[in-house]
Formats: C-alpha cells, structure tokens, sequence
C-alpha cells in the first residue's frame, strides 16, 4: 500500500455537483477529487434538458447547448404543443459541459484521481476521516481528509459507508439511444407518456452535435419493467414513426439513476457535507438536476471556504438555502411524482388534455417544479372542470 495522501476536502464523485465544490473552493484550500470511472463526461449517464436562463446565470458557453423554443407533450391519444418564447429549454452537451466544470478548478490545489473508486472511511479522533479508495492504477489508496464531500450521486456511497444514510429505496432508471439527428427539428423537444412509457415518461431530446437522444426513465420499484424493455416495447411498436424519427441500426447507449425519494433537510453530518443526488436536489417532477447540481456546488465550495476561514455558520446558510429553494415545492413536486407514476394510459390523455390548457409558462413551471400557490390553484380548477364538464 503506498502513502497516506492528504487534503483538506476530499471530494467523492467527479458529477457536475463534486466538480463545482472543486472550482469555488478557495485557492488556500487542497482537494482531491476521486472519480470512479476513467473520464469526465464520460460515460454519458444523463440526458441533459436544462433551462437557457439558468446556463446564461451559470456561465455555461453557448457552444455547450442547444436551445429548444418548441416543447411538446404526448400522450396515447392527446398531444399539447407549445412554441417556448419566455423560458426557452436546453439540451447541454454532457461530456463537454463536466470537461468545462472540471477546468474551472483546474488552476486551484486539487488533484483528479480518475479511475478510482471510495470505498470506505474511518472518522479520526480529531473529527477528521482516513478513507480507502481502490485505484485501477495503484490499488487501494489511503486519503486523509479534514472534510468530505458526499458528491457521488443515487450512490451516497460516503453516507452509506459511515452508516449515516443508504442507497435510496426508490430510484428513476433510464435508458437513452442517442444517433444522428436526420430531419428532426434541432428546435423541438418531446416528452411522452402513456402505454408507450408507463411509471416515468419518454424523452426526444435533439442535441448541438447534431443527434438526437431518444431515451425512457421508468420508476422503480413502481414498476418491475427495466428501461431497456420499455424501450424495446417502444421500438417494436413503431412509436417513433408517431416522432418523425428514424432509429438507425447503430446507436450510442447511455443509461443512468437518479433518487426518487422525498428531500430532508439534513446537509451536514459532522465534517461530511453532501450535495447534488446525493442531497436529492433533482427536481421531483421530471428529475432535471445538473443545473442544481452546478449552482448547489458552488454554493458549497463557497460556504465551506468561509467555514474553514472561521465563519462558523457558513455551512448552516448552505444548509438553510437549500431548504428555503427546495423544502415546499419538492412537496409539492414528489407528491406529484407518486400520483403520476401510478396514471393510467387513459388518465395520462385526460392530463395531458388538461395540460393543453395551461399557459407557455404555467408548464414550463410546472415541469422545473415551481409550484406557485396561482399554479395550484389553477390545476385543481382544470381538475375539477374536467371531472365536471368531461
Ligand atoms: C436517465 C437520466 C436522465 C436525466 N436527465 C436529466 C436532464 O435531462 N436534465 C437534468 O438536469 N438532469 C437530468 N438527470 C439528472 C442529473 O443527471 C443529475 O441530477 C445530476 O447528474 C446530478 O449530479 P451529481 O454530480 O450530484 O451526481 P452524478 O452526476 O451522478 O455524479 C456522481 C459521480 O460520482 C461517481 N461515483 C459514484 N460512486 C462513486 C465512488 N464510490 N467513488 C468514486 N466516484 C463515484 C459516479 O461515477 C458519478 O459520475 C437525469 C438522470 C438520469 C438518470
């Protein structure tokens, strides 16, 4: 076994949350950041919407998306189309956008441990942590650190291993073909739902590199089914004529996991703080979470500098942010998740009928789960108006 390596924070988890602690935490502080798998970006294990005004805010460079003014729904039988002119969505190019997260700490006193796995960590006498980490380089490795960050996603592999939180019971499973983008309008996203994608829904996501990704997610254990068969189903059906998409015989696969259980408060559990997945910051309606994921970390990165500076209460505000932006309208939102997951094919045309009705801006609200209280209320009304009208 070769050295003790030793930092300040050691970050688990190479996601957009761990690389965005990395690049706010301040230059007098060391990190290590360990990634199990051999490259940023890479595999692709999400899909990638995100919202144009959140990227401006964050300072993601407009080469790394592709902007949406088209979004449409569909279910078996109803279809609610909606040309986007206030909150334009985006499709992000993963791979390039972590590259560009990972080069924002890239000139600070952090070192990138690719290709190398947590496995497990032992709180010290003096509250800090000596964790193992096995490297496909080195083998196992020892890290002492004053700090932990909890970044490695539906994993919460540093809670799990301190005995302090587990895996989450209730997890969204997806599968994504990605290929040559063909005739499909670089402009137009669909989300369906319905027979075609029952528990979770279905995504058509075009891309700035020129492909398309046609992915499903469902919700397990709300459903027994794997994503790869509600894809296979989805195929063999000819859905994605309904689309205007072309599956050719080659395709990129990408699959990923993300929690799908309530958010608790909880943030810091002595020196390990966790963040992005692993705090459930995805939206519980549709599970969007990489821009959360982004201005959460940063957040973070920042607030534990100023701790380690002397402020005592800086990782509290981080803690009391997050509860402030995510605690009602994740209510709202998981409360949402577990009825919908349960609709029916016919239920879902009922709501997607209703959803026709909406403004531009009550749905693109509803699907980043902001539930205003005007919000509220107007879906009970086009509840009831259906179940009275018909
Ligand atoms: C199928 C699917 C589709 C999605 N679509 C969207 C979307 O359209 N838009 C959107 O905004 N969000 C989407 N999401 C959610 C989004 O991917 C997450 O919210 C976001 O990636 C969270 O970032 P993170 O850094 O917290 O976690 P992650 O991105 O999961 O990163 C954690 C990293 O930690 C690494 N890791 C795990 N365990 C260990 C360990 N023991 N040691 C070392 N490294 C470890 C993992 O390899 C992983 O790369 C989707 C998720 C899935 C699964």
């Amino acid at each position: 076994m070769s050295e003790t390596l030793e930092c300040d924070v050691l970050i688990v988890g190479g996601g957009p949350a761990g690389l965005s602690v990395a690049s706010h935490l301040s230059p007098s502080i060391s990190s290590i950041i360990v990634h199990q798998d051999a490259e940023i970006g890479r595999p692709v294990r999400t899909s990638g919407g995100s919202w144009l005004r959140d990227v401006q805010a964050l300072g993601i460079p407009s080469h790394l998306y592709q902007i949406i003014d088209q979004l449409d729904f569909y279910s078996d039988n109803a279809k609610a189309l909606f040309a986007v002119h206030r909150d334009k969505m985006v499709v992000l190019d993963i791979t390039g956008l972590y590259q560009f997260l990972a080069e924002l700490s890239a000139d600070k006193d952090r070192r990138l441990l690719l290709g190398t796995k947590f496995l497990t960590t032992e709180k010290q006498a003096d509250g800090s942590y000596i964790s193992q980490v096995r490297s496909r380089q080195s083998g196992v490795e020892k890290i002492h650190s004053k700090y932990i960050i909890e970044a490695s996603g539906w994993k919460s592999a540093v809670l799990e291993a301190l005995d302090l939180g587990q895996k989450p019971t209730r997890t969204g499973v997806g599968i994504e073909y990605e290929f040559p983008i063909g005739n499909y309008p670089k402009n137009r996203a669909i989300l369906f739902v319905g027979a075609t994608a029952l528990t979770g829904y279905g995504w058509i996501f075009p891309t700035a590199q020129n492909t398309l990704r046609l992915g499903v997610g469902v919700i397990n254990p709300d459903t027994d089914l794997s994503p790869r068969q509600v894809m296979n189903s989805f195929i063999a059906g000819g859905h994605a004529e309904r689309y205007g998409i072309e599956i050719p015989e080659d395709y990129e696969i990408n699959a990923g996991i993300i929690p799908s259980v309530p958010y608790e408060r909880q943030m810091i559990y002595d020196n390990v703080i966790r963040t992005g997945d692993a705090a459930n910051f995805a939206t519980p309606t549709v599970g969007e979470g990489i821009r959360i994921a982004i201005e959460f970390g940063r957040i973070l990165g920042q607030e534990l500098s100023a701790h380690i500076g002397g402020d005592a209460r800086a990782l509290k505000r981080y803690e009391a942010k997050a509860a402030r932006v995510f605690t009602r309208d994740y209510k709202y939102g998981f409360a949402m998740n577990q009825r919908i997951a349960q609709y029916s094919p016919d239920r879902w045309d009922k709501s997607v009928r209703r959803l026709a009705r909406l403004s531009e801006h009550e749905v693109t609200q509803m699907v980043r789960s902001r539930f205003s209280a005007k919000l509220i209320l107007r879906t009970i009304y086009l509840s009831l108006r259906a179940k009275l009208v018909g």
